[in-house]
């Protein structure tokens, strides 16, 4: 069968292993596999949040609110900015997808970092558009803003802070530079999946959402409740912008994209922001751990300000083996081989995820 020929061009996403899978194919059990490869909160998520889907269960024949007033009341309350600056997404990948859809046409190019998240590539393909990247796989402004320059049919810039999957997150303030060079009519995608960790680690990376949308009223800030909320399985995300991208963005949502239990869980996740505190604080002083593992093996990681690490090898190691290897072991990890890179992405697990991790690590290694 002929399907649409932008299809051509696309390869499906391949998501983390789930710990499931690893079950079956080497028969450890579930309790002894450790999952360190999808980013999710290792911690789980708020008790609170389970009480109040406990409760709501018992509503699922009845339709969500699908003007999500509630969950966009606590947003708008928490972000400064009005419920008309806001979308939610099954996910802020929804979001993300409904942003390029709107935007990105056969005629224009998506500019992105090298090395980024794989789906900005594969929503900028579905729509016949091409994708620039970086010759650096880390974000860099200067190389982004002269591919800018030399391509006037550039509709959309994709901006990752910090980025997925190397964890580096360029400062605040060289952002504003960039922007204040980007054409007014240029969508911006500030995805910041993570910002809750880069803005405790280090003020100077802290996007504030509705700052940005006021001087740029071309940028669009997406953020997540699967991070440091710990509701990855729920499906929420959000995306902030001015009521005009808004407007266009909610032409391409289906009706109650998100369920009452999803709407829920966020509501009451947003409201105990204790747990998102201790959960980050935990992820930098495990982080330490792995900064001193690494050091003590001699090998380089990239300086991270989300809840995962990039462990990078020199020639004389492989990092798909590294990986399969781990995975024998009930220990699943992201090979970033298929980036071009010779490393692992591992996510900040609990202490005791992360020893063992340690421990199984070095006898591959050594
Ligand atoms: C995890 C992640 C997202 C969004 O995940 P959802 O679960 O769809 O909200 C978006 N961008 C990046 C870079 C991510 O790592």
């Amino acid at each position: 069968m002929q399907f649409n020929s932008v299809l051509d061009n696309l390869k499906t996403y391949e998501a983390g292993k789930p710990i499931e899978l690893v079950v079956r194919e080497y028969g450890i059990e579930a309790k002894d596999v450790i999952k360190l490869a999808s980013n999710e909160n290792p911690r789980g998520c708020s008790q609170k949040v389970i009480e109040a889907v406990r409760e709501e269960a018992t509503k699922m024949n009845l339709y969500p609110d699908d003007s999500m007033y509630e969950l966009k009341e606590a947003l708008a309350h928490k972000y400064n900015v009005s419920d008309k600056n806001i979308i939610i997404g099954s996910g802020s990948d929804q979001v993300i997808e409904f942003a390029i859809h709107a935007k990105a046409n056969a005629n224009t190019k998506v500019l992105i970092a090298g090395v980024t998240f794989a789906m900005y590539e594969i929503y900028t393909l579905q729509t016949g558009a091409k994708v620039l990247k970086t010759p650096s796989a880390q974000h860099n402004l200067k190389e982004m803003l002269e591919l800018y320059k030399a391509n006037s049919d550039i509709s959309i810039v994709v901006l990752c802070l910090p980025n997925n999957p190397l964890g580096e997150c360029v400062d605040t303030k060289d952002v504003y530079a960039f922007l204040d060079e980007i054409h007014p009519e240029t969508l911006v995608i500030i995805d910041g999946a993570y910002q809750e960790y880069a803005r405790f680690k280090d003020a100077a990376k802290k996007i504030e959402p509705s700052d940005i949308i006021a001087k740029y009223p071309n940028t669009i800030y997406t953020g997540t409740f699967s991070k440091a909320y710990g509701l990855g399985g729920m499906r929420c995300g959000y995306g902030i912008a001015q009521p005009e991208i808004i407007k266009a963005l909610l032409k391409l949502r289906a009706p109650f994209n998100i369920t009452n239990l999803t709407l829920k869980a966020a509501i009451v996740a947003l409201r105990d922001q204790d747990f998102v505190d201790a959960s980050v604080r935990e992820n930098f002083e495990q982080m330490k751990a792995y900064e001193a593992f690494a050091k003590a093996l001699g090998f380089r990681i990239i300086e991270s300000y989300t809840n995962f690490i990039v462990l990078e090898f020199d020639a004389r190691k492989n990092s798909g083996e590294i990986a399969q290897k781990l995975m024998e072991k009930g220990i699943i990890v992201r090979n970033l081989g298929s980036y071009g890179m010779n490393a692992i992405r591992v996510t900040i697990g609990t202490p005791e995820q992360n020893s063992r991790f340690f421990e199984c690590f070095k006898t591959l290694y050594m």
